[in-house]
């Protein structure tokens, strides 16, 4: 592979000089195709023209519960808030022992993607570690990327806010106070499994907070797992994007998701 590139890149180079020595320009024009033309918003974090979006202050359509049920959050001040044990009901004990995630999903499933998300902890601190504002991006409901009050809130590494939970810490910290809004954009590519269920490429994910580059394409292990080692399990090639409730109100506004 690699010398199939370099020999690429080395005809690349001799045409080019080539074309150089003729003096055609056109030899190193590419005309087709075109890339499609897209407005982008007034500022970065506005949707551009071809998002879908999936809440934009008012309309919660978007979204159901994770068993399916309605959407049981609560949207107030164009926010959507997270409801401590909302569907709480609705899972068995077993579900419960084994730590099963529970929140809020898209009726809407999700494989290569941009996702804009914002999010607010409570002004109102209380707890640490794990339990102060405490919530979650799950990508295809499995992949977490970890939103945590970590302004002054020591916990692990890799289960602090902006993390992969449980396999990359962030780059940074550039978490803002809490009770200020923050944003991640989070560009993310889908594992791809053989016919055997046995893994073809992993999942990859890049993530900027507030603006900063936290995770550079990481590489994840597997599904989010709370306890031991995280591992892939096969999977559709769109799955619903979920949202956490980790027992805190945390506040969610403007998220939008480009299919790639
Ligand atoms: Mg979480």
């Amino acid at each position: 592979m690699r010398s199939k590139l370099l020999l690429s890149f080395f005809l690349v180079s001799i045409t080019y000089i080539h074309a150089q020595e003729k003096g055609d320009p056109k030899l190193t024009e590419i005309w087709s195709p075109v890339p499609k033309v897209v407005m982008p918003g007034k500022t970065p974090a506005d949707p551009p023209s071809d998002a879908i979006i999936l809440f934009n202050g008012k309309d919660v359509s978007a979204w159901q519960s994770k068993k399916g049920k309605p959407f049981n959050w609560k949207v107030e001040d164009s926010a959507i808030t997270v409801v401590p044990f909302a569907e709480d009901t609705e899972y068995s004990a077993e579900e419960k022992q084994k730590n099963t995630v529970q929140g809020i999903q898209t009726k809407q499933g999700f494989g290569n993607c941009q996702l804009h998300i914002e999010w607010k902890t409570p002004a109102e601190i209380k707890g640490d570690g794990q339990s102060r504002g405490n919530s979650g991006v799950l990508l295809m409901g499995r992949y977490e990327l970890q939103i945590l009050d970590s302004y002054n809130n020591p916990t692990y590494s890799n289960g602090q806010s902006g993390s992969i939970y449980k396999q990359h810490m962030p780059m940074v910290n550039v978490c803002r106070p809490p009770g200020e809004w923050q944003s991640y954009d989070i560009i993310f590519t889908a594992p791809q499994f053989y016919e055997d269920s046995t893994l073809k490429s992993a999942a990859r994910m890049t993530v900027f907070q507030n603006g900063v580059l936290i995770q550079n394409n990481a590489e994840l292990w597997g599904s989010m797992q709370y306890i031991g080692i995280p591992k892939y399990e096969k999977h559709a090639a769109k799955e619903p994007l979920l949202l956490q409730d980790h027992r805190n109100p945390v506040k969610f506004r403007n998220i939008w998701i480009r299919e790639l």
